[in-house]
């Protein structure tokens, strides 16, 4: 029996001087270089629909697109009530802020909660486990943190747990993909998508950095978590959350089902380690740095942010995560041009046989402002004790105009071999996804 649970902790740790700085160095460094992309003028509410086969990912997509909507619909309802809060005076940039704070804030813990909560659904329901139950334990107000558990039960391996525990961690970084494709495939973002990114890419720093704490981890937690009647859920004093159960996780896989502290600990500090990854993103730091820039001046859409070498727009990024095979990293590169969004992803996954298992993805979208255009993905990876998996999907993008209205429809059909994709599922088959998108 497994029975999942999740506590979404989301109260960062204090960490090391060493660490601070190089944070200070990468958000002076960033917020020195974004140059700003844009050759058309920003709509006011753009919503996107995307439906994929793959449970995971619609299920990311379906809440950022309610999160943006949402946060949209609360801007005009504010506005509506109180008034605009235009322009860089003090009084609107405060009513900004709390806005933020109190509204944008919650709406986008609650959509990127779900898309993780979602993430072990998701992974269970592949294996045969369902979910009786998702409750939120703490609601994202006053303060913009939730917390929620899953319950469901059912037969499962120590492999199978490992895919349940990941599934949170790997719902947060399909969300953070799709984003980073809505985002720059336009020329301006909303500041809420912004702040929506960065719940989704601080999603595995936060959570590591909090489950796999020191003081949480002790003797007694572990020895409560590794026991073979512990239910996961109903004795709260030894929840470790995702990051902790997916550490007790591998230390059985290794040993055969046995688990020490000292071996659990050594596992905790290689996750804990692993989620610097995501801090090195650049379009965290430049989503950042934009939100700020909202708060000040009060522009809600502006320009996409982007790296320039020479006319080449580049948007570098970072990631770790926690794949059903065991933890993954990986760096990705998205270029912007005027018409195609490309982007290639290298990563590795460190499995419990102690392979590195590399994995490359690559693929095209057409951006917004194009008629019609290709849109392809493709991943091959290493797989352990047989050759490689691959991925390939393709179909096309493009933008009709229905009556004044432009509207954006897109398609793509393919196939998956069996292995761990973060966006689909385990099994071999077909894959398909098609989506729609209207500015207003
Ligand atoms: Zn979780």
């Amino acid at each position: 029996m497994v029975t999942t649970s999740c506590a979404r902790d989301r109260v960062p740790r204090k960490h090391g001087n060493g660490k601070i700085v190089i944070c200070a160095v990468v958000v002076a460094a960033l917020a020195s270089i974004p140059h700003a992309y844009a050759q058309s003028s920003p709509p006011r509410l753009q919503v996107d629909v995307e439906i994929s086969s793959s449970e995971i990912a619609r299920n990311a997509a379906l809440m950022a697109t309610a999160a943006q909507v949402g946060n949209a619909a609360a801007d005009l309802g504010l506005d509506a009530l109180f008034g605009s809060p235009d322009g860089r005076r003090i009084g609107p940039a405060l009513r900004r802020l709390g806005q933020l704070w109190l509204v944008s804030m919650p709406i986008a813990s609650l959509a990127q909660g779900r898309a993780h909560d979602f993430g072990h659904v998701a992974r269970g329901h592949e294996l045969g486990i369902a979910t009786d139950s998702i409750e939120i334990l703490q609601w994202p107000w006053p303060i913009p943190i939730a917390q929620s558990a899953e319950r469901g039960a059912g037969v499962a391996t120590d492999y199978e747990t490992l895919a349940i525990f990941g599934g949170g961690q790997q719902g947060s970084h399909v969300q953070q993909e799709l984003l980073l494709d809505r985002i720059y495939s336009r020329d301006h973002a909303n500041y809420f998508d912004w702040v929506l990114f960065a719940y989704t890419q601080l999603d595995a720093p936060v959570y590591a950095w909090w489950d796999l704490r020191q003081e949480r981890l002790t003797d007694a937690a572990i020895e409560i978590a590794t026991s073979p009647d512990f239910d996961g859920v109903s004795d709260r004093r030894a929840v470790l959350g995702d990051y902790g159960q997916f550490a007790i996780s591998m230390t059985r896989i290794e040993t055969s089902g046995y688990s020490d502290a000292a071996r659990v600990r050594r596992y905790a500090d290689s996750l804990r380690h692993a989620a610097w990854m995501n801090v090195l993103d650049y379009s965290l730091w430049a989503g950042v740095v934009r939100v700020a820039d909202y708060v000040i001046t009060g522009d809600r859409a502006a320009p996409i942010p982007v790296l320039k070498i020479g006319r080449t727009a580049f948007v570098p990024g970072a990631y770790a995560t926690l794949s059903s095979d065991g933890p993954e990293k990986g760096v990705r590169l998205r270029i912007v041009t005027p018409r195609y969004l490309p982007h290639v992803e290298v990563r590795w996954i460190d499995t419990l046989s102690n392979r590195r298992l590399w994995g490359v993805g690559a693929g095209v979208r057409t951006r917004s402002n194009a008629r019609l255009g290709p849109e392809l993905r493709t991943d091959v990876w290493q797989r352990d004790g047989k050759g490689a998996g691959f991925r390939f999907e393709a179909g096309a993008r493009g933008q009709f105009t229905v009556g004044t209205r432009p509207l954006e429809t897109s398609f793509r059909i393919g196939y998956k071999s069996e292995g761990y994709l973060a966006d689909a599922p385990r099994k071999a088959g077909p894959l398909a996804s098609v989506g729609v998108a209207m500015r207003f």
